[in-house]
């Protein structure tokens, strides 16, 4: 068993097969990177997307590293709106 396969219930009530075991692509509009359904390419830190990640698959590319282990890294978009709501400390 383990994480290499599952199916995960996405926000938008589609359900999609997820886990590193899983082949895909970057969900960025234009990119074809391919990648797999792993924890490692996911927007926000729980499959089918939580409060500050949309649950989307991306390449190392277009995901980004909010700093925030409970949150995870974020594809462009949420990372945007993540950022608006907590400002980096520039102290
Ligand atoms: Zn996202
Ligand atoms: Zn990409």
């Amino acid at each position: 068993m383990g994480n290499a396969y599952y199916e995960v219930t996405r926000a938008d009530g589609i359900k999609i097969k997820a886990g590193y075991g899983v082949a895909a692509t970057c969900e960025q509009e234009g990119c074809d990177e391919k990648i797999d359904r792993g924890l490692g390419c996911l927007c926000g830190a729980t499959p089918g997307g939580d409060e500050h990640g949309c649950g989307g698959y991306y390449c190392g590319h277009h995901l980004y590293m909010s700093l925030d282990e409970q949150v995870g890294d974020l594809c462009g978009e949420c990372v945007a709106a993540y950022r608006r709501k907590h400002p980096i400390d520039a102290t």
